[in-house]
């Protein structure tokens, strides 16, 4: 496996950092990891390769596609970079690009890739079978790998359980001064406001997104662990985070601050009476024109394999997509819950729409 990591400005990289949250595996490598010049724009393009331009950049997710190349003898090329980046550098290739494969981090994300024109359909029995329709784009431009939820966690020693059960919930002036959750810049919430959107329509999810912003017990700031932190330290008693997260914290036995903050929270999967908890995805779609587009589909069919699935989201301590694939005992032990089915298409297409709404609203 051969690995790139493409340059990009400054600013770009600080607002990727920021967008992601904390340190963590979700962080980009270091530029100074970069290889020698030039390596990074010179993808493989012999026929035993697949091209890949990747957003998510987790440490092991290299694990995987070494199996994959140990498997098929089909060698891996990955280009990192954050998704905006990756997006201007195929639309400047146009039809030279070499991308077989383009891997981003949540549904509006891949809308935004969808939207460039950069995804070819793709027809796979193995991708329709395992990964579930809500899960993959209707026309098979791109298909969810792992999937996260969006959680509520409540200070243990402040809230008692079953105060708080639904997104509708951060809005009820009870909370007021008590609620914690990160920037409207990050796409998560701009996926999460889009989700409210479908569930309530337009006017309704405003109003909602008022009272939310009304309850708010700081400025929105830091990533998802920086919610739980806050909460765990009083600023706040409600806070909303992406499940791998806390799990994660919970995890970190190198982190015994970050362990004692995820102890202090309770977690629940909102809306559990009605449509079900917003779940996000990370995904793929085999890029228009692809040079190696057979490799491209076989090694989205292997990311949803048994073995792939328990590294490639249990690696990040997210849930597989594919049903029937135990969780990582962190998840397990946040219990079994209902999702919201709505199609990740239409949360991640109404992100731009949702981040007016949240403009309008105060949500900054
Ligand atoms: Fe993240």
């Amino acid at each position: 496996m051969t690995r790139s990591w493409l340059f990009v400005p400054l600013a770009l990289l600080l607002a990727f950092v920021t967008a992601c949250g904390g340190s963590g595996p979700s962080q980009p490598a270091s530029t100074s990891d970069a290889p020698e010049a030039g390596a990074a724009d010179s993808p493989q393009t012999e026929d035993s390769v697949v091209n890949v331009y990747s957003a998510r950049h987790y440490d092991t997710d290299d694990q995987v596609f070494g199996a994959f190349e140990e498997e098929t003898g089909i060698k891996v090329h990955i280009v990192e970079g954050d998704s905006a980046a990756l997006l201007e550098r195929l639309r400047r290739e146009g039809e030279e690009s070499p991308a077989d494969l383009f891997i981003a981090v949540d549904a509006g994300r891949l809308f935004h890739a969808e939207q460039a024109g950069i995804f070819d359909s793709v027809t796979s029995e193995i991708l329709e079978e395992r990964i579930p329709a809500s899960l993959r784009h209707p026309e098979g431009l791109w298909f969810g790998l792992t999937k996260r939820a969006r959680v509520i966690v409540y200070a243990k020693d402040r809230v008692e359980a079953g105060e708080i059960n639904t997104y509708e919930d951060l809005a009820d002036p009870k909370w007021q001064g008590r609620v914690l959750i990160r920037s409207s810049s990050n796409v998560y919430n701009q996926s999460l406001m889009g989700a409210m959107v479908a569930a309530h329509g337009e006017p309704a999810a405003e109003e909602w997104c008022k009272g939310l912003v009304a309850n708010l017990a700081r400025k929105p700031q830091g990533g998802d662990r920086d919610q739980v932190r806050a909460v765990a330290a009083g600023e706040g008693d409600v806070a909303v985070v992406n499940s791998y997260y806390l799990a994660q914290m919970i995890a970190a036995t190198d982190k015994p601050e970050d362990q004692a903050a995820a102890a202090a929270v309770g977690i629940v999967f909102p809306n559990q009476g009605d449509r079900g908890t917003h779940v996000n995805i990370s995904g793929a779609g085999v890029v228009r024109g692809a040079p190696h587009r057979q490799n491209a589909i076989r090694l989205l069919e292997y990311l949803t394999g048994a073995d792939a699935q328990a590294i490639f989201a249990g690696g990040n301590k997210e849930y597989a997509v594919v049903d029937g694939y135990a969780a990582v005992p962190e998840l397990e032990g946040f219990g079994e819950f209902q999702e919201d089915s709505v199609n990740a298409s239409v949360f991640g297409s109404s992100g731009q729409q949702a981040l007016r709404m949240m403009d309008r609203c105060g949500w900054r």
